[in-house]
């Protein structure tokens, strides 16, 4: 199972002293099948990697610029920046990103230049209430993926988080019925499209350690994207806690 940390934009050196916990968590359950990926904002990744490399969580970016290496883009990071600074993921196409103008054409080169440049990639999907209304989510997800997934090889280096847009920081989760039929359509997809024989699909949306048990009962799921509740050491622990006991 997949835990993966996405700080947002929270957090400050003295954030890192969460890790302690999570750290020491790691180390008495080190027969448990999990991976831990936290994703900290651009400013604490140098901090956190020095925290973490000795250890048995792994680092991941929140996005990046498609641009393999470097270039006239004020602002951006490019993928083997991150990989310089000790990054193995990198989360592309959130929907807080898509909701600014990301496209997909550009989700579809960052993951190319993403995977050449040795990351995994964390990539977002989900529909809006509005699209989910309107049964529309399958059509929405299929398109997210074969756009993102364009031409892209190696696509085992690829997790899918699947989240939706409406229950992101809402409180609201989907149905498990809802959830097991979209995680098996994405399944299905990337297993006929994209010849992955084993895709991996998380599922991201509120998950907090009272709902973590229940969702981890839905099978298919291979893990969980958390926003809000995995800035505090303990929730984060406590929904490993509840998915792995
Ligand atoms: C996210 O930002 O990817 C997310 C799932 O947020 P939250 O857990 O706060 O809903």
């Amino acid at each position: 199972m997949y835990f993966i940390a996405n700080w947002k934009m929270y957090g400050d050196l003295k954030s890192l002293n969460s890790l302690n916990k999570v750290i020491k968590f790691t180390n008495t359950n080190k027969r448990k099948k999990i991976k831990l990926i936290y994703c900290p904002p651009y400013t604490l990744l140098q901090a956190f990697y020095k925290k973490i490399k000795k250890t048995r969580i792994f680092l991941g970016a929140q996005n990046c610029h498609y641009e393999i290496s470097s270039g006239p883009f004020t602002g951006s990071i490019s993928p083997q920046m991150l990989k310089r600074i000790g990054s193995s993921y990198v989360i592309i196409g959130h929907s807080e990103n898509r909701s600014e103008g990301e496209t997909d054409s550009q989700i579809n080169k960052k993951i190319k230049s993403c995977i050449e440049s040795g990351l995994k990639v964390i990539f977002c999907i989900g529909e809006s209430s509005l699209q989910r209304g309107k049964k529309l989510t399958q059509k929405v997800l299929k398109k997210q993926i074969l756009k993102g997934l364009l031409k892209v090889r190696f696509s085992n280096n690829i997790l899918l988080a699947y989240e939706p847009i409406w229950s992101i920081g809402t409180g609201n989760v989907p149905k498990n019925y809802e959830l097991n039929k979209n995680i098996n359509f994405i399944k299905q997809i990337l297993k006929n499209k994209h010849k992955m024989k084993n895709p991996k699909v998380l599922y991201g949306g509120s998950v907090n350690p009272k709902n973590v048990k229940n969702l981890a009962s839905i099978e298919g799921i291979d893990g969980f994207l958390v926003g809000g509740a995995s800035q505090n050491a303990k929730n984060f622990i406590d929904i490993v806690k509840k998915t792995i006991i």
